[in-house]
């Protein structure tokens, strides 16, 4: 049975908006799909709302994830519209990647910056959401370790693999980007275990090069693309894949 129940960061457009369209098409569409984004007022936020408009199992909740009082604004408006039910996948999807960062240009201000959106938000979210996530691992306690019980899903990158750097370094250094990525890996590897013994799946996602604000228009998946895969890869996800870098395609990425 296909997972009932998402939470998605950063769905006002890229990846995360996508990943909302594409839960929606599916045979078996999510009961409901907390799509968060900045500001649910903005210009920006036109396309999610008129999905929301047009799809009641789509609630727009307004949610900055670097701010631990705006979580905890969603969590509770989240509880609301769950009514007592659990929350089967949390996917912490916003992030941002300064692309001119490099050995000689790295800086306090940058570095900080990034691993606060792709570090301390996630962390944050992960323990904000942590509760609802256990009551839909009670909930399906019967199923096998996966999205249709509990899961949290981090939006990583192959750019944080410390194994494949040599390959890619000189093409993207994109270092305050690479060195957030490698501790969100490690995030989640440390979740995977921590959370086990609570039947929540925990793995990190590569979506692909994808052509978004952040990927740029030179990259080779179109966004259909990629969430297409990852949508299927979602879907199979079980304890093999707990703890790991996983792709779009679900091929396993070393650390
Ligand atoms: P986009 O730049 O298109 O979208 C990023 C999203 O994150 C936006 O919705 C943005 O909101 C949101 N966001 C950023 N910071 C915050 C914050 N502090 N609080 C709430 N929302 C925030 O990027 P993509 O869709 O391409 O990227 C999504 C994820 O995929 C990221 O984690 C990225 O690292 C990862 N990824 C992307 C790749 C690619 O090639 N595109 C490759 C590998 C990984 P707002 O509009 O308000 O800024």
């Amino acid at each position: 049975m296909a997972p009932q129940r998402f939470l998605i960061t950063g769905c006002n457009r890229g990846i995360g908006l996508e990943l909302v369209r594409q839960l929606l098409e599916q045979p078996n569409p999510p009961k409901q799909i907390f799509a968060t984004c900045r500001n649910p007022n903005s210009p920006q936020n036109q396309v999610l709302n008129d999905l929301a408009a047009k799809n009641p199992n789509v609630v727009v909740i307004p949610l900055e994830t670097t701010d631990a009082k705006s979580i905890q604004e969603a969590v509770e408006k989240v509880e609301k519209h769950l009514n007592g039910a659990g929350l089967n996948v949390l996917i912490n999807n916003a992030g941002i990647m300064v692309t001119t960062s490099t050995l000689e240009s790295a800086d306090e201000e940058d570095f900080l910056k990034v691993y606060n959106t792709n570090v301390v938000g996630p962390l944050l979210m992960a323990k904000a959401f942590l509760p609802l996530l256990k009551k839909a691992a009670q909930e399906n306690s019967e199923k096998p370790l996966g999205c249709s019980k509990a899961a949290l899903i981090n939006v990583s990158t192959l750019l944080g693999s410390i194994e494949r750097v040599p390959e890619k370094f000189n093409f993207a250094p994109a270092l305050s980007y690479r060195c957030s990525k490698a501790a969100l890996n490690m995030l989640t590897r440390c979740q995977s275990v921590g959370y086990q013994k609570d039947g929540i799946l925990c793995t990190a996602l590569h979506p692909g090069w994808v052509q978004t604000d952040l990927g740029g228009p030179q990259a080779p998946l179109t966004v259909e693309k990629s969430v297409n895969g990852i949508v299927k890869v979602l879907n199979n996800l079980s304890e093999k894949d707990s703890g790991i870098l996983v792709d779009w395609e679900g091929n396993t990425i070393p650390w």
